[in-house]
């Protein structure tokens, strides 16, 4: 009697798979459009200096590795806080912040605090979304709905449609955001529909949890931050997971943190104490090195500007390759204004396979590509394989 027998096997994780048939493929110009990473021009995702810099502080001076509080470091969240929200809205006595395992940690966390205040809170999600919100939410036991966002046709948000959807939120029901750089389409909302959400939350008694994974990646640290503020300062209470995996790129050291504003500070401190209570059931604490080599940046004048370079760079390579693609495809001219690592092309997931087999160009089974996997030397080889097949 085996206690494992009843265990079904899971569908394998599509990307990770891509990742291995990428790394066997031996054509020279093969493309890796696949994992959510950035790249360089040259394919690559060095270390950021400024974390380098950073790294050597925190080996040089760090004098124990003891236990820390359930907060993590408190610096940390401290300094996230501000960047995300602005000092005033970081500082106001009824936001609960804690640091948790990356942005990921930072959802699940959110999504059981959410599951333990009202079962039966639905979770209102864009279609399409990042593939991991599904398990996060179900995870919990909350019940996700799906509202229209993307149009495959026009490669924009179909807003009139979401907005209609949501019509049927009831009070207390949770609307999960993306705060930039949308993942997988890249589109992203103007400040009229930002606000027109907002008031829409506000009328309905929504609960806005932005997932905000990509801060400085799509219009710069205030521009993305921009929308993620008025949320929080305008409706009594908004939730908020930061990563800092992508715009530091520690993606392996699993670095993020959640804000919480609560209506009042007696709801903020039983908030508080839901929260440390589910992160000790869960991971106890998080991933201390990580944090701390960011919190180093943002405390240091110089390092924090050596580390707003890079993430200019970055920023600025991934908005080039999208003004690249859209000059040299016109069915996929809105790819320019969209923001962040992501875009999802208009073509069937036959084609995906014909792009991999025939043209050595790997991406999600979606369509979605990252957008800084292409590079001035493959962008001519992209163009012509996927003109074939847009549709
Ligand atoms: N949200 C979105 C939309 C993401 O794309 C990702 C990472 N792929 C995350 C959250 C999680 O980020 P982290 O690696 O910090 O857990």
């Amino acid at each position: 009697q085996s206690q494992f027998g009843s265990l079904a096997q899971q569908a394998p994780d599509s990307l990770l798979g891509l990742i291995r048939l990428f790394q066997e493929d031996q054509r020279p110009h093969k493309i890796d459009l696949g994992v959510g990473i950035f790249r360089d021009d040259q394919g690559l995702t060095p270390v950021l200096g400024a974390i380098k810099a950073a790294e050597r502080i925190l080996v040089e001076q760090q004098e124990s590795k003891s236990y820390l509080g359930p907060v993590g470091d408190s610096g940390f969240v401290d300094l996230t806080a501000r960047l995300a929200l602005g000092d005033d809205l970081a500082t106001s006595p009824s936001l609960v912040g804690l640091q948790t395992p990356g942005g990921n940690g930072a959802l699940r966390l959110a999504f059981e605090l959410l599951a333990e205040a009202s079962k039966d809170s639905a979770v209102w999600v864009g279609s399409p979304t990042w593939m991991n919100h599904f398990p996060l939410i179900a995870s919990t036991g909350l019940e996700s709905r799906h509202h229209r966002f993307y149009d495959p046709a026009t490669l924009r948000i179909d807003f009139d449609g979401m907005m209609s959807d949501l019509a049927s939120a009831k009070p207390g029901d949770v609307l999960l955001l993306h705060g930039c750089c949308h993942n997988p389409t890249g589109a992203t909302f103007s400040s009229a529909e930002w606000a027109e959400i907002i008031a829409l939350c506000e009328r309905q008694g929504l609960l806005p949890l932005i997932d905000f994974a990509y801060h400085g990646l799509g219009d710069g640290l205030e521009a993305d931050a921009a929308p993620v503020r008025m949320f929080v300062e305008n409706l009594p209470e908004a939730i908020v997971a930061y990563s800092c995996d992508k715009n530091f790129g520690m993606y392996r050291d699993r670095v993020g943190s959640l804000f919480v504003k609560a209506a009042t500070l007696a709801q903020a401190d039983a908030v508080r104490s839901q929260l440390f209570g589910t992160a000790r059931a869960m991971w106890s604490m998080p991933p201390d090195h990580g944090a701390a080599a960011c919190r180093i940046i943002l405390s240091s004048p110089e390092l924090r500007s050596v580390w707003q370079e890079e993430l200019d760079t970055m920023r600025e390579r991934i908005n080039g390759l999208r003004q690249a693609v859209a000059n040299s495809l016109p069915r996929l001219s809105a790819v320019a204004n969209q923001r962040g690592l992501f875009s999802l092309l208009p073509i069937s997931t036959d084609a995906v396979r014909l792009l991999r087999e025939e043209s050595a160009i790997y991406m999600a089974p979606d369509g979605r590509i990252n957008i800084a996997g292409l590079s001035e030397a493959n962008l001519a080889h992209f163009v012509e394989a996927t003109s074939r097949f847009l549709e």
